[in-house]
Order: structure tokens, then sequence, then C-alpha cells
């Protein structure tokens, strides 16, 4: 929940009159009640409808026709001006990181989260060190603000810790796999919501992988994804990618959907646009979506044990 009055002390102080409204999926149900409660202020509102992952998929459109933009539920991930992030903070049980504390073989761990469970980092802190652990938070790196966070296209918070151990707190194993194969640590994924700990297993997900590059050794030619969203575009990535293979093309696209790969008819395509596409989706989509690390695997320009997991830096 975000608090309106604070809201409406940011958007006083930039003098916003008209304000374009944001958010992802799951809480795109909540924007008609906020754009009641900013009438009753005496703000214009307009709501974006169009699909969002995250803060790295702003909608401009609507932006350009109020003074403001306010995205709900993220941080920034870049400089784009005239937006107000308002993070969606979850409350959940601690309660997880007292479990997993008899299951660390150290002394030290890193503790890293999503921006929903951030407020949660420094009881969890205190709770290992109150049983002699020392718990490691990153700072802030440009784009994960918030100490302690990552993003599914962002483990530098985890890799900073330079912890053999890290604690994981948040819901689902994706973060926890690409944490793993960014750091090679010891990874706990400790649930908030509902108490579960794991040990995500990487291995498979990199047989997967490996897999993938055997596949797209035979297609006769590449379609490489550029995003035209504002914090998904890697194009000097995908340039770099097309000096590798004179079979490859360019494909500037906003929102990747089976449809559209299926249309272009390209038997294999690189994604420079959010990793989770290639690591998430890659059942949805008939051919290999490789990602930009393992392309370059495939061009023999790098080895399979120097296996990156795909971020955006
Ligand atoms: S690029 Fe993907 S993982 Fe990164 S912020 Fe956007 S939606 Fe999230």
């Amino acid at each position: 929940m975000i608090s309106v009055p604070d809201l409406h002390n940011r958007l006083t102080k930039l003098g916003c009159h008209i304000v374009a409204i944001q958010a992802p999926e799951g809480l795109k149900r909540f924007l008609p009640r906020l754009a009641d409660e900013l009438r009753l202020l005496g703000y214009e509102v307009i709501i974006s409808g169009d699909p969002c992952y995250g803060a790295c998929d702003l909608d401009l459109s609507a932006r350009d026709r109020a003074d403001v933009l306010v995205h709900i539920g993220h941080t920034p991930v870049d400089g784009t001006e005239l937006v107000i992030y308002e993070p969606w903070p979850v409350d959940g049980d601690i309660s997880v990181i007292r479990e997993v504390i008899p299951r660390l073989k150290g002394k030290k761990a890193g503790l890293v989260t999503t921006v929903q469970h951030v407020h949660l980092l420094p009881h969890a802190a205190r709770i290992l060190k109150d049983k002699g652990i020392e718990p490691v938070i990153a700072g802030p790196s440009p784009r994960t603000p918030c100490r302690g966070q990552v993003l599914g296209c962002s483990f530098e918070a985890a890799r900073k810790t330079g912890a053999e151990e890290i604690i994981f707190l948040g819901t689902g194993l994706f973060h926890p796999i690409g944490i793993k194969i960014a750091t090679r640590a010891r990874v706990f994924a400790c649930d908030p919501i509902t108490g579960k700990i794991e040990e995500p297993d990487s291995d498979r997900l990199l047989r997967v992988r490996f897999g993938l590059i055997q596949k797209a050794r035979d297609a006769g030619s590449y379609g490489i994804i550029v995003s035209s969203k504002t914090g998904q575009c890697r194009s000097q990535l995908a340039d770099h990618l097309c000096s590798l293979s004179d079979k490859a093309y360019q494909i500037v696209i906003g929102e990747v959907t089976p449809d559209q790969l299926l249309n272009l008819g390209f038997p294999c395509y690189v994604n420079t646009a959010c990793p989770r596409l290639a690591y998430d989706d890659q059942v949805r989509f008939s051919v290999p979506v490789l990602t930009p690390g393992e392309f370059e695997i495939l061009c023999g320009v790098r080895d399979f044990d120097d296996y990156e997991v795909d971020e955006i830096i």
C-alpha cells in the first residue's frame, strides 16, 4: 500500500496537476481507487492500461500526456525524467530467518531481497546478529537503489557481499538460482510468505541452457531481439552480437510474445531485452531463445565453463 498524503506532498512540490499512474499487472486493480483519491485532491488522472513488468517498462506515452508518471511497485532502474516511483512494501513472517540459521556453515552470511521486502532486511539482520552470524548487506547500485536489493536482471547486491553463503528473503526460485550462478555461493531461498526454505539447484537450468545452445547451432539465421522499452534497451550489446555472425539480424520489439516470434520466423533468437524472457519464458517459445552470453558460446568467443547469468549492468 502506498501513502497518498506522501504522494500528494511530492506532487505538490513538483507543481503537478495532471498525473499518469502505472502499476504492474498484480497491482493494476488498485489504480482506479488511487485515481479516485487523487481526483478528490484535485488532480486530473490518466491510468496506464498497457502491460507493465518492471521499472524498465515505463509508459512514456501516458507520462507525455501528463505532468508526471507515478510508477507503483518498483524503484528506478535508469534516469528517466518526470517519473515518481512508489514501491509497494509487502510484509511477511521474518521467523524464516531464524529457521535457516542452523543450516549455515559459517559465521557470516550475505542478505538480499527484492524491493517489496527491503523494509524487512534490518529486522532479518538483527536476528542473524543475535545468533552470532555477521549479516552482510551491500549498498545501493545504479539499478538497485535500496540496500540489499536484487532484481531479476541484477544480482550485484549479492555479488558485492563477497559472502560464501547468501540468504535470499523472498518468493520463488528465479532470483536464488540467478544469485547462485552469479556468485557461486551457497544460497538459501527463504520465503517470508510460506515459511519455506530451499537451496536452489542451478545445475538443472545450466543443463537446459546447454541443450538449447546445441540445438541453436543448426539455425541458419538468428534474430537479435532489442527492446524498445526504456530500461531494457541494450543496443550496444545487440551491435556486438551482430558483429559475431553474418547470419544475425537485429529486431526492435516492445512486447516479445510467442506469436510475434513465430510470425518473424527465425529458427533461433537472442534476447537482449529483459533477461527473464530467455530463462523464464523459454517454455512458451517454439524455438531457442538464447541469452547474449549463450550466443557468444555458440559463436566460439566464450567457453561454457565461463557461463554467466544474463544481467543488465
Ligand atoms: S528487465 Fe526484467 S528483471 Fe529487470 S527490472 Fe525489467 S522486468 Fe524486472
